[in-house]
């Protein structure tokens, strides 16, 4: 849910761009480490790239079942071997 959530109002300062932050979605604890939303947001990809494997796109077919595999976790270098996901499970 995007409901209202909770801000914090002060007068703080970002410890990245220095900019002037006026709300926080949370109560800051200390004032040192303090970073603007846009920041903060640049600060946490890691998080995102984790859950979000990269997959490979591409047009192969399974050697298994035939099925048509358009994406990968890797990169494949012998195409004539590939299996889906489904048979290389198996
Ligand atoms: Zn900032
Ligand atoms: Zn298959």
């Amino acid at each position: 849910m995007d409901g209202e959530r909770q801000m914090f109002q002060g007068n703080w300062t970002c410890a990245n761009c220095s900019k002037e932050i006026t709300e926080l979605p949370f109560e800051p604890r200390g004032t040192d480490n303090l970073m603007c939303r846009d920041c903060h947001r640049e600060n946490r990809p890691q998080r995102r790239d984790r859950s979000e494997r990269k997959m490979y796109e591409g047009d192969w077919t399974c050697v298994d079942c035939s099925g048509s595999i358009t994406q990968l976790p890797f990169e494949p270098r012998d195409t004539s071997n590939l299996k889906c996901r489904d048979c290389f499970v198996k």
